[in-house]
């Protein structure tokens, strides 16, 4: 295996043609993209039942399917573990999902998003068993979870099923790797422990990364000018020996064409490379309000369907920016279109299932107080 191979199209970040409607993703720009990251010697492929509300599937299916021959690419798709509610439904969704991409087989298919409520749920339908014989059965070549909990629950699952599975799909980045809300590292090692291959997700962490504050900014061009921020962050993982695939979800021609040159030109992070990561992890940690990947899991439960991640977003840009009030307007603006931040009835159901376990009704009430009281109408625009 090179580390030009361990380069991975995620597709849950798709380029859209109206950026209030998930499901309209541009097709031909996508295609676009494919045809460049295929020509440069890429070829796998991450999506999910979930993603942009089921069409990244059938995106993947006019852009790669159609369009290559089947043996020149990976595909790699998942179980939607939280909407099983019966054995059946493991057959329902996987015929559902070869009916969207066009396929016959996965290259590698994994059960989406194991933590404490849903591992329950896949335990429940006999899940692993299913996709232990979905591998037997040629359907998926490659079988695994991906995992969004901590070391002890990783450590519970790999004892009872590491044996039949090839992969586990972590949530890995410099942030993260010493978070202790994470345990990124400790899962990387129980991986290792157990021979489990590890693919990478949310590298930039839903690009909270990518988007620091000014000062952080200025470090990283000090630092190096000629490379970008995204650039640091893909090689960190991409150097770890275990880690096959890091994914990146991209939805701009530009990102696409600076994570190719990153893979195409591929070299380890050197020692003190790793250590200004380091320094430039514990000032970001400390500069971002709510650390929120943008996952959207939590929308998913919310019964007052409130638009989480991007009220975290807006927090998060704004905590940075004290200086402007443009942010309470496009806040107001969610507010108007969306449902409000101010809806949160505190009954919880979202908090197990946040990714980053993020205590989400308590941050939401610290939205909602500084955009109501920390502005002045007549702070400058940004
Ligand atoms: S606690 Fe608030 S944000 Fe969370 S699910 Fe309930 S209403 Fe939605
Ligand atoms: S609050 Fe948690 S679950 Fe919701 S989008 Fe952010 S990280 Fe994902």
């Amino acid at each position: 295996m090179t580390y030009k191979s361990k380069f991975g199209f995620g597709c849950m970040r798709l380029p859209l043609t109206d950026e209030n409607d998930p499901t309209s993703v541009d097709q031909d720009l996508f295609n676009q993209m494919v045809d460049i990251y295929m020509d440069k010697g890429f070829n796998y492929f991450d999506t999910s039942y979930a993603y942009h509300n089921g069409t990244s599937e059938v995106a993947i299916r006019k852009a790669v399917v159609e369009r290559y021959p089947r043996e020149s690419y990976q595909i790699c798709d998942k179980m939607p573990t939280w909407a099983l509610t019966s054995e059946d439904d493991n057959d329902r969704f996987v015929n559902e999902m070869l009916e969207r991409l066009g396929i016959d087989y996965f290259d590698v298919f994994f059960i989406h998003n194991i933590n404490t409520p849903w591992y329950k749920l896949a335990e429940k339908h006999n899940t692993f068993e299913y996709v232990r014989k979905m591998k037997e059965n040629g359907i998926a070549r490659k079988i695994g979870f991906s995992f969004h909990d901590n070391a002890s629950l990783l450590e519970e699952v790999l004892e009872k099923y590491g044996d039949m599975m090839d992969i586990v799909q972590l949530e890995l980045n410099y942030l993260d790797w010493e978070d202790p809300a994470i345990e990124a590292h400790k899962c990387y090692d129980l991986c290792v422990k157990h021979g489990i291959d590890v693919y990478v997700m949310e590298p930039l962490k839903g690009g909270v990364i990518v988007n620091p504050n000014d000062e952080i900014r200025n470090d990283f061009k000090e630092f190096n000018p000629e490379k970008s921020i995204a650039s640091f962050a893909l090689r960190f993982c991409a150097s770890l020996e275990n880690v096959k695939i890091v994914l990146s979800g991209m939805s701009k021609m530009d990102d696409l064409l600076d994570n190719c040159d990153t893979f195409e030109n591929f070299e380890p992070l050197s020692g003190e490379e790793t250590e200004f990561l380091e320094k430039m992890a514990e000032k970001l940690n400390s500069s971002v309000a709510v650390p929120c990947s943008e996952c959207g899991y939590c929308v998913d439960v919310c019964p007052e369907m409130i638009p989480i991640p991007e009220y975290f977003s807006l927090y998060n840009i704004s905590t940075n920016r004290p200086e402007s009030n443009i942010y309470r307007l496009y806040f107001d603006k969610l507010a108007d279109e969306k449902v409000s931040a101010e809806d949160c009835t505190f009954c919880g159901t979202c908090v197990d299932h946040c990714t980053q376990h993020i205590e989400i009704p308590d941050e939401l009430e610290k939205v909602c107080e500084h955009f109501t009281e920390g502005f002045s109408p007549y702070a400058g625009s940004p």
